[in-house]
């Protein structure tokens, strides 16, 4: 097959993974312990901060952000609209009602769902959308091989590439989880790293959990809109076009 298979880990043997590694200068990349987790969730953080080596800047963890983050939206009281984890059978529905809205968004796509939704993709970028990388499997980044990182993001990479002819500049790590080692590999590979203003994520993944309700979300978006005003630059808010009820609410 061309592509990796959906939903596991690249191999890093590969030969165009092995061509990738080796475009990476290793002796810039931090040597950061792995963190554990069951491989593809989101690690767990360690017990406490003292768990978390200082050069880490794990967001996950204690929301640390490098410089280059992108946070927030530089224009004032802007908000990006975001949409991860796609695409899925239900993104048409959203992309219709996106339009119906004149509203336009950014869209994290996951590779291994780009291979199952290519059509989609198009569809996305013809109605003026903005692509990101949101790997190939959706991993907890940091608590991959620095191998495994490169071949989650440049087969996410390929896939849009091949399908859509473009080429982003952006990328979400799944879960936020992000730190210094896995920020500065995908900064040597082009990419600005993209989280969400921490109080915004609306919840929205744990809808097919039932954990929290459609009201619930209504109600963490009134109160993340009343937030706007104090806040120093725009925001960006996290949603995802994954699962059918998260799209009925949008
Ligand atoms: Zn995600």
């Amino acid at each position: 097959a061309q592509y990796p298979a959906k939903d596991e880990l690249p191999d890093t043997n590969h030969p165009l993974v092995k061509k990738w590694i080796a475009e990476i200068d290793w002796s810039k990349v931090p040597k950061l312990p792995l963190a554990k987790a069951d491989i593809p969730n989101c690690p767990d953080c360690p017990a406490g901060k003292k768990g978390v080596p200082k050069n880490a800047c794990w967001w996950t963890c204690d929301g640390c952000v490098a410089p280059d983050d992108i946070e927030v939206c530089p224009r004032e009281k802007a908000w990006g609209l975001t949409y991860d984890d796609g695409p899925s059978e239900d993104t048409p529905r959203l992309l219709k009602k996106l339009h119906q809205a004149n509203v336009t968004s950014t869209f994290f796509v996951v590779g291994s769902r780009v291979l199952e939704y290519p059509e989609t993709l198009i569809q996305e970028v013809k109605e003026g959308h903005h692509i990101g990388l949101h790997t190939w499997s959706h991993a907890g980044m940091t608590s991959l091989t620095n191998e495994q990182i490169v071949a989650e993001i440049k087969w996410a990479e390929k896939i849009v590439f091949d399908v859509t002819g473009l080429k982003t500049k952006y990328w979400r790590p799944p879960y936020g989880d992000v730190d210094n080692r896995v920020r500065e590999i995908v900064r040597q590979m082009g990419y600005k790293t993209v989280i969400w203003t921490k109080e915004w994520d609306s919840n929205d993944w744990q809808i097919p959990d039932k954990t929290i309700t459609n009201k619930e979300v209504f109600r963490n978006f009134k109160w993340a809109l009343s937030t706007v005003p104090k806040l120093k630059g725009g925001v960006i808010t996290l949603e995802h076009d994954l699962y059918t009820q998260t799209v009925n609410v949008a």
